[in-house]
């Protein structure tokens, strides 16, 4: 893949998180990676309705610059952590999506409830608490997402959400997920108690969806 290529895409995965709501001002940050270690990350304090693609940063897996005309952005410390830590991940999604960070505040896990929740591949954990912009940042989140592997989301404390996928795409839909699921949370819990699915009920819409996917 090309950097033009790379940044293309992360260009489009913004503006699909900007259109949807989830990302707002400058905050909120996406990146991908290439095969060769080269990460495409959106700048640091571009407003997303004023951005273009050639405003999007490629740095190493360090974190250098390798092509830009703006600073990456200042969580690049933690794309950078969780595009190397963890295997398989090509993409992360970092958004102050507001039901969100709703729960990241209140230090409280997001387990599945209905369909939506089934795209983080488990219980959304709250990470421990890092200021934001520190490398420490993705160390814990990092950490949150080891202890469950395949888990593509997690809370960052009185902060926000990130979510990690194989490609932009997922990870873009998957954040998307995420936050209608919390507000479906939020919601259900002023109106009464949410019923909870079960592991039972959880494997078996794993399972349907599977065969839906492998009948097409
Ligand atoms: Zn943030």
């Amino acid at each position: 893949m090309t950097f033009i290529e790379l940044k293309q895409a992360v260009y489009e995965a913004t503006m699909a998180l900007y259109h949807a709501g989830l990302i707002r001002m400058s905050a909120g940050n996406v990146s991908a990676r290439d095969d060769d270690g080269h990460v495409a990350i959106t700048p640091g304090g571009v407003l997303y309705d004023r951005m273009s693609v050639d405003d999007i940063v490629i740095v190493d897996l360090e974190g250098n610059v390798i092509e830009g005309q703006h600073r990456p952005s200042s969580e690049t410390p933690m794309h950078t952590t969780l595009l190397k830590g963890l295997p398989g991940c090509g993409a992360v999604v970092h958004t102050h999506s507001i039901y969100a960070i709703t729960f990241a505040v209140l230090g409280e896990a997001l387990p599945p409830l209905c369909t939506e929740g089934l795209a983080a591949r488990g219980t959304v954990p709250v990470a421990r608490y890092a200021p934001p912009g520190t490398p420490q940042a993705g160390e814990v989140a990092l950490e949150a997402l080891q202890a469950t592997p395949g888990l593509r989301a997690v809370l960052l404390r009185n902060h926000g959400l990130v979510v990690v996928a194989p490609d932009l795409e997922t990870a873009w839909q998957t954040a998307y997920k995420v936050e209608i699921h919390a507000q479906i949370t939020y919601q259900a819990r002023q109106l009464g108690t949410p019923i909870p699915l079960s592991d039972e009920q959880i494997a078996e819409l794993f399972r349907v969806y599977r065969s839906v996917r492998e009948a097409r």
